[in-house]
């Protein structure tokens, strides 16, 4: 079968939702049986979001072939269970970094280089590369950005020349919103109308309209929308708020979204897809009575997106363990020695967030003493698990110095430092250990038991680990280093056994967990949560 392209554009304003809607279709149409991948195009002219803080753009989300990408991406994994690599997510920056490679190298045969053709003909080729490896039967393009924006113009573009190349191979669905004025107690059509005419002007008409709002709109509304906007009636759909984003495939298949697809494409719209796993997973969350109360101790907590992964992880975790989760956020820069009891009391689990430089850090010591004190379930993760590591070569080791490179390079007791290959790097794009690595986890040790086995693949994104120098004083103490990389003998998870649960992991399993497929130290975690919670209460 020829492979199809589902293009996903947004309108009238941001953060609509776009990758939860690409995410749902691809989850249907897998569901169906189909081969489905989805990617980004990020209209920025940073190469990746690597460089990016948190504040800028949320999590930054790293690919098995170490691909420091969008968040969505994080999305498209976790409805899908596909895998996504450095394929999947291109920026401005890179389709411009390429062109002007090819312009140096002499490609363009003394041509003059221009945003159409050059540009929008190297966008084309980024879009088809999944499709043309013959591996998906759909391949889902989503926009970033707001049709309208000046850098998104190129992109946009493109997917109308595309539209004629493909010709009915092409779908193109169009996320607009709808909003309630709460004075007037109405809906309003006209910034989507704008919205889709803004599409018309640059050549697009979108076959499907999803309408993004906070109440119902009336069938007649949306034959309104129909009209105005040139799009089949049954081809405007409505995606309302809902509990949980993992809801939204049912949501749109209950609107037939992926029969219109089919139907567009000229496949057979027959059959169910069989969301039995999916709909397990809903009954779960809905079923759900008791809570597990998890504490997260980071710098960025007045942001939700800046720890999306673990969120989800953590999410999933719960569920599976019949939970509702209840996250705390806990801010690391305000936790004291004065406070912490009052802040951590009551708390099933805790876990010390990932992160980059000094602000926030003594915080999550302070945190960390406390947990390991009050034995309260604790996952340290990335730098998370180097706090742990510091806070223990302070407090029991007597190290009271001790530090990683990254907060005091002079420090006399480096229990984390730079690794080897990083001491001559200077560039900070792209260069920190990122990608799936191997890890051999000591049989036995709570994380071998939470696996179920002893060779992992876990995603990094650091530049410092544990001081191998340190080991045997850390081991004999009671923290053990129960997994390494067996090429390079890093450290990548440490443990006291001794404690109910006490782990510290130097790779990121946030990025690996999915519905259907939830990360199994992030389960065992939350389950040693749960017990604690019972066992306090009995
Ligand atoms: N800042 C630490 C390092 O680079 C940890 C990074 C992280 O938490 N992702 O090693």
């Amino acid at each position: 079968m020829e492979t199809k392209y589902i293009f996903v554009t947004g309108g009238v304003v941001s953060s609509l939702g776009k990758g939860i809607i690409s995410s749902s279709l691809a989850n249907l149409l897998i569901a169906r049986g189909y081969r489905v991948t989805i990617q980004k195009f990020d209209p920025y002219i940073n190469i990746d979001p690597g460089t990016l803080n948190p504040y800028e753009h949320g999590e930054c989300y790293v690919t098995v072939d170490g691909h420091e990408a969008d968040l969505d991406l994080g999305h498209y994994e976790r409805f899908t269970n596909i895998r996504t690599t450095r394929a999947n997510n291109v920026t401005t920056g890179r389709i411009y970094q390429s062109v002007i490679d090819k312009e140096r190298r002499g490609d363009y045969l003394g041509k003059t280089v221009q945003i159409v053709p050059h540009i929008t003909d190297e966008i084309k080729r980024n879009v088809k590369a999944l499709g043309n490896t013959g591996q998906f039967d759909f391949v889902i393009t989503e926009i970033g950005g707001t049709v309208g924006d000046i850098e998104s113009l190129p992109f946009i573009e493109s997917v109308r020349q595309l539209r004629w190349e493909l010709g009915n191979n092409c779908v193109c669905v169009h996320l607009t919103y709808v909003p309630y004025i709460a004075a007037a107690k109405e809906l309003k059509t006209k910034p989507t109308q704008h919205s889709v005419k803004q599409l018309q002007e640059v050549g697009i008409q979108p076959d499907i309209l999803v309408l993004r709002t906070e109440k119902n709109v009336s069938p007649e509304m949306r034959r309104k929308i129909a009209l105005f906007c040139n799009v089949a009636p049954e081809a405007v759909i409505q995606s309302i708020d809902v509990p949980t984003i993992y809801q939204v495939p049912i949501k749109m298949h209950e609107q037939h979204l992926d029969e219109l697809v089919l139907k567009r494409v000229g496949l057979p719209t027959d059959g169910e897809p069989n969301m039995k796993p999916w709909l397990h997973f809903l009954d779960k969350m809905a079923y759900a009575e008791k809570t597990v109360r998890i504490g997260l101790v980071g710098k960025y907590v007045e942001l939700q997106d800046a720890y999306k992964s673990i969120n989800e992880s953590l999410f999933q975790a719960a569920t599976y363990n019949d939970r509702k989760l209840k996250l705390e956020y806990i801010h690391s820069e305000k936790l004291n020695d004065a406070n912490v009891d009052e802040r951590l009391n009551g708390l099933d689990g805790v876990i010390i967030a990932p992160g980059f430089g000094q602000r926030g850090i003594e915080g999550k010591f302070v945190a960390l003493k406390w947990c390991r004190e009050h034995d309260v379930p604790t996952f340290g993760i990335c730098l998370g698990m180097q706090c742990m590591v510091i806070e223990f070569a302070r407090n029991v080791l007597g190290l009271a110095e001790a530090n990683s490179t990254e907060m005091d390079h002079a420090t006399p007791y480096n229990v984390i430092d730079l690794m080897e290959e990083q001491k001559s790097i200077s560039n900070m794009g792209g260069t920190m250990r990122l990608g799936a690595y191997d890890c051999v986890l000591r049989d036995n040790s709570r994380a071998a038991q939470a696996y179920g086995k002893t060779n992992i693949s876990e995603r990094h994104r650091h530049r410092f680990e544990f001081n191998n120098s340190y080991r045997d004083s850390f081991e004999q103490a009671g923290m053990k280093c129960v997994g390494e990389n067996p090429a390079t003998h890093l450290v990548e998870v440490v443990e006291i056994p001794e404690k109910r649960w006490y782990i510290g992991t130097q790779y990121h399993p946030e990025y690996s967990s999915t519905v259907l497929s939830p990360n199994p130290i992030f389960l065992s975690f939350v389950k040693a949560a749960v017990d604690y919670s019972e066992e306090k209460n009995k």
